[in-house]
């Protein structure tokens, strides 16, 4: 049933890798082990999950969304999707995205754009975009392609995909997932995430993803209490308190968020949470402060395509190493790509250093500290996911800073390396497209943030 609806919907583009052959041996396999008299059932066992290109899955392609990385085959497995792949999961295709996870739209993409599932209703004629940089996952999940997605979010591109396309998005703690096998981008802030339809769904899969591994620096030992253990025996969010910051109402948010944002107060109000104003008052640098870290480690992180060790290298590749090096980069870079770059490099760089890169580390230290003081107070922070709904696309194709103010919201979590997960909310007045939520928690504390979103669902 879901080969023939990823067959059906080709044209949404949300994978860059399927072989349906690969699929249905994985469905038989399952299909044996489930025949197997046997108590023991694995959790996943059967369900198909569709994976972001930025995993490595072993000897399968894995391109980052990347011209670089178009004929790259991973020769060993990410730990989250052996993980995965272990609980008895169909690994269904590796989704479009955009080039190495940078991006809000998937408009990225060296495979081209993914269309969303979702229709504009005043503007039906006119594709909308999915979100990104997880789009493909987010397409693939809310077009019933598979039953869920593994995406990657840096600064948003797990929670603000999910809030475009109507889907539960969950980004983990920093360092709770694995990111052994995950193409980097700016390693002090990636996580993997999951996209699904339900907020059970994402429990039941976050659960298997997470947990320490000895092969991540930054993995964290820290055993935590299974989110579907808590989601299953008590759900109930009597007398937790949940902290809304008015500095997240920011100049060109929807009227519509907002109101669905106030109207949630009331429904968290009803199943007996208290709502407490807070205050986190550098929420409006956060876009600045990571648009200077994300590219500084993303131009480090990629200078590892040299044309030598991964990847492609220029055939015109002029006559010295560095010729070459140059050649293959402008070749096989796309634009988003190569900007950032130039700004992670020129941040970096002797004379600027401690102007932009040393000043944004003490801001984000700063933004860390908003989130501690606010979570002295209160158990978890409700705001919106995203400023507003999904656009069409190419509508803000030339204005990469209007892109960029998408994450205003799903960033500064990011930056404190807090779990926030996105949950759907309702659909905008006018264009009847989906809104999100977003519930942020304190370190490690998932359990707490998917009961609230257990109770907006
Ligand atoms: N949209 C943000 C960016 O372009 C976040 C991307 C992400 O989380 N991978 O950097």
């Amino acid at each position: 049933a879901y080969i023939s609806l990823a067959e059906k919907f080709k044209y949404m583009n949300a994978f860059i890798t399927i072989d349906y052959d690969a699929i249905r041996a994985s469905a038989i396999e399952s299909d044996n082990r489930l025949r197997k008299d046997s108590d023991e059932i694995n959790l996943l066992e059967g369900i198909p999950i569709a994976i972001k290109d930025l995993f490595c899955t072993q000897n399968e392609l894995t391109t980052a969304g990347s011209a670089m990385l178009r004929n790259f085959r991973s020769p060993y497995e990410s730990t989250v999707t052996y993980k995965l792949k272990k609980s008895g999961a169909i690994p269904f295709g590796k989704t479009n995205m955009d080039e190495f996870a940078m991006g809000s739209d998937n408009s990225y993409s060296y495979f081209g754009p993914v269309i969303s599932p979702w229709k504009n209703s005043q503007f039906p004629d006119k594709k909308i975009v999915p979100g990104g940089s997880s789009g493909g996952s987010a397409a693939a999940v809310a077009s019933y392609q598979c039953m869920a997605a593994l995406g990657s979010d840096t600064g948003g591109s797990v929670r603000q995909p999910a809030a475009f396309s109507g889907l539960v998005g969950v980004k983990p703690t920093y360092g709770r997932c694995s990111r052994w096998g995950m193409i980097a981008f700016a390693s002090s802030l990636d996580q993997a995430g999951v996209l699904t339809r339900s907020v059970l769904d994402a429990a039941l899969i976050l659960d298997v993803i997470t947990g320490y591994d000895e092969k991540d620096q930054t993995s964290l030992n820290f055993e935590s209490t299974r989110c579907t253990d808590v989601l299953k025996s008590n759900c109930s969010i009597r007398g937790l308190k949940i902290g809304i910051p008015s500095d997240y109402k920011i100049a060109g948010m929807s009227e519509d968020i907002i109101r669905m944002w106030e109207k949630a107060e009331d429904w968290l109000k009803e199943e007996g949470a208290e709502i407490v104003p807070i205050n986190l008052p550098n929420t409006s640098v956060g876009i600045s402060v990571y648009y200077v870290i994300a590219p500084a480690e993303a131009s480090s992180n990629l200078a590892r395509y040299d044309g030598i060790r991964y990847g492609e290298r220029a055939t015109r590749s002029g006559q010295t190493f560095n010729e070459m090096v140059a050649e293959t980069r402008s070749q096989f870079f796309g634009n988003e790509v190569k900007r950032r770059i130039m700004i992670g490099t020129y941040v970096l760089s002797a004379g600027t250093y401690d102007k932009y890169y040393g000043q944004a580390q003490k801001v984000r230290h700063i933004i860390a500290q908003d989130f501690k003081n606010a979570f002295e107070v209160v158990d978890a922070i409700l705001t919106p996911t995203a400023p507003t709904p999904a656009y069409s696309l190419g509508e803000n194709q030339d204005n990469p800073a209007t892109i960029y103010m998408n994450d205003a919201f799903t960033v500064p979590t990011s930056l404190a390396g807090l779990p926030a997960i996105s949950v759907p909310c309702g659909l905008s007045e006018k264009e009847q497209l989906p809104l999100g939520l977003q519930v942020i928690g304190n370190y490690c504390q998932e359990d707490i943030i998917f009961k609230v979103a257990f109770a907006l669902e």
